[in-house]
């Protein structure tokens, strides 16, 4: 039998798979930014070439957590309320630190204290390949 909230060694192994494809792609994603050769003349170049980075760096921190809890057996667990994560959920995104109840609360406190339109450049990291 699973105990509940704890993702199956099988479906770890998958998800250990993503999780390291996402850090690649991030990884890469930021070479890429910090090529000389981009373009970024204008300030709006720049300043989404900052969100840009600002939000893979986040997905990176969020990814080198998720790895550290798969190595101490708590990946899966929401850091806020301890649930276990829908494996829906991780299987989409893999670093996801919250549940998605807390994941909403998470995203809607932000809205309501950061100035209109910022959220959705940077977010809490945790959808950010899949919402562009
Ligand atoms: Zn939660």
């Amino acid at each position: 039998m699973i105990a509940p909230g704890k993702v199956p060694a099988q479906e770890l192994a998958v998800l250990k798979r993503r999780l390291r494809e996402h850090r690649r792609f991030r990884q890469k994603q930021l070479q890429d930014l910090a090529d000389p050769s981009q373009d970024r003349r204008t300030a709006a170049h720049v300043e989404i070439q900052a969100s840009l980075a600002a939000a893979a760096h986040q997905v990176l921190s969020n990814i080198e957590v998720a790895s550290t809890r798969m190595n101490t057996g708590q990946y899966g667990s929401c850091q806020q309320c301890g649930r276990p994560i829908d494996l829906q959920r991780l299987r989409i995104v893999p670093h996801s630190r919250y549940c998605a109840r807390c994941h909403h609360a998470e995203d809607t406190r932000r809205a309501a204290i950061e100035p209109t339109g910022s959220q959705k450049s940077g977010g809490s990291g945790e959808d950010g390949c899949w919402s562009r």
